[in-house]
């Protein structure tokens, strides 16, 4: 992964870009002038020298005195850049010439005519000797301008070093320049650091300038004001909040508790006066049935079977209480064992109903409250063999199967069934479906069968067609170690 470049190392790139490329466009041009300068120089030089020396040996020439020729052009050795002079006659044969010793050789031109000029990498020129307006032979002269390339060299290695060292200086003052910049920053950098860090929004950085970073740091400990003010605001409301949801839980569990109790207590003493309405009615049918005739016999015997039905309605408030209230401790429990007991207590109610009540054994062992869950099974069962249209033979069977770490224990009975819309009202306390004539009950069982369910962290519900009987479930935690003994579902 490519490192993030630092304001640092960007700055000094285009620093060393900028400079760089400004000084090697102006040595570039420094050391095209000088060579063309110095070219046209030598050019010059050399063609006055030309001029100057066709003056002097007119004379050597015209009397063809070859030693006074040579000794002129001896002479102009010492200039150092003639690589070559040579004196042609006036009709193009050689008179004399002058090598420079150690010069690369060279070929002199053959007849001493030629263009003057630079050709390839030397000069030449060819300078008309001329006695009383008259041409009597050519001057000759050439130069390999090696003069010129050594200096070109020189001047290129000069420029390279002279570039390198201004490049070096750039970076040096670039870096310190940079440090006046991105100090600020780092330290505004650091400041902003320990307010995600720490949540810390107190601090400030330090203001050093008036310039764009100086108005820079401004900005932000402005933000950091603004954000420390919402942020004690929404400290504060939040404690607030708090306090306030603490202070009403407190008074809603002391209000549950009280109104807990309350109904308790409710329930509980209201069975001494219905027992006590029960005894006399009792008494008075004993002991004044005949004297009341008929009609009092059938009051009597309604306000009995008021005080039953009474009785009943607080005996299952009294349940749904306790299971509301009561401690839940949950523990292993052998459904075998429990559906036993179960079944054993509701013996004269089956009978009484002639029903037939099937157990698909083995059950498995569960997580669960064994009173609560022994009321919860006791209450499905009562249903499944009380709700059969009349002249049916109730049947109700009882099952378990394991379903994703929870045991489902299923009553299914041959009943009247449940219309869907009213399969979840049921669970409510006080709904029934049914007046009391057709099939008795308080329309308290089924909200326990739930209550229950849920403090033993388990669930219920049921699956029906009207007509077609229901099955009414409930799925209880299964113990970690081991499967119990009950089919998938
Ligand atoms: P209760 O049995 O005292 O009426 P429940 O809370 O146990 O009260 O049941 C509520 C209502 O749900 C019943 O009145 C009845 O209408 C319906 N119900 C419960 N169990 C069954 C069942 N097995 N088949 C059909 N309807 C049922």
């Amino acid at each position: 992964m490519a490192r993030p470049q630092t304001f640092r190392s960007k700055i000094t790139r285009v620093v060393m870009a900028t400079t760089g490329s400004a000084l090697l466009v102006a040595t570039v041009a420094l050391l095209i002038d000088e060579y063309v300068s110095h070219r046209a120089d030598t050019a010059q030089r050399l063609q006055v020298m030309a001029r100057v020396t066709a003056t002097q040996i007119s004379a050597a020439v015209v009397f063809k005195d070859s030693r006074a020729a040579e000794e002129i052009l001896t002479s102009l050795r010492a200039d150092p850049d003639l690589a070559a002079v040579a004196i042609y006659a006036l009709d193009g044969t050689e008179f004399v010439h002058y090598l420079r010793p150690g010069t690369r050789p060279v070929e002199l031109p053959a007849t001493g005519r030629g263009r003057s000029g630079f050709h390839g990498g030397i000069f030449e020129h060819f300078e008309p000797i001329i006695v009383d307006q008259r041409s009597v032979g050519t001057f000759y002269l050439r130069s390999d301008l090696d003069r010129l390339r050594i200096r070109m060299a020189m001047n290129t290695t000069i420029a390279v070093f002279a570039l390198a060292g201004a490049m070096g200086l750039a970076v040096f003052m670039a870096s310190r320049l940079v440090s006046l910049v991105t100090q600020p920053i780092l330290r505004l950098e650091q400041v902003a650091n320990k307010v995600t860090g720490e949540r810390d929004y107190a601090v400030r950085a330090t203001q050093e300038s008036d310039d764009e970073v100086g108005r820079l740091v401004h900005a932000f400990n402005e933000m950091l004001a603004q954000i420390q003010l919402r942020d004690d605001a929404l400290r504060k409301a939040q404690a607030d909040l708090e306090e306030r949801v603490q202070a009403r839980t407190v008074a809603l569990q002391t209000a549950l508790r009280e109104m807990e109790s309350f109904t308790y207590t409710i329930s509980h003493d209201l069975r001494a006066p219905l027992r006590a309405l029960a005894g006399f009615s009792r008494m008075l049918l004993e002991d004044y049935g005949a004297a009341l005739g008929a009609t009092g016999n059938d009051y009597i015997a309604k306000i009995s079977a008021a005080a039953k039905k009474m009785d009943a309605l607080i005996l299952d408030l009294l349940d749904y209480s306790r299971v509301t209230r009561q401690e839940v401790k949950i523990e292993r429990v052998d459904l075998n064992q429990l559906v036993g007991d179960v079944l054993r207590q509701m013996d004269p109610e089956i009978r009484e109903r002639q029903a037939e009540v099937a157990v698909d054994r083995p059950l498995p062992i569960v997580l669960g409250h064994a009173l609560t869950l022994s009321q919860t099974i006791t209450n499905l069962l009562s249903n499944a063999i009380k709700f059969v249209a009349p002249g049916v033979k109730p049947r109700a069977r009882v099952r378990a199967m394991h379903k994703e770490g929870v045991v489902r224990v299923e009553v299914e009975d041959n009943g009247i069934g449940i219309e869907p819309e009213y399969q979840d009202r049921i669970f409510r306390i006080f709904e029934r479906l049914h007046p009391v004539e057709t099939y008795p009950g308080t329309g308290i069982g089924l909200a326990i069968v739930r209550k229950a369910m849920e403090r033993m962290g388990g669930r219920s519900g049921v699956e029906s067609e009207p007509g077609h009987g229901s099955r009414f479930w409930i799925e209880i935690p299964m113990p970690a170690d081991g499967a119990p003994p009950a089919p998938a579902a």
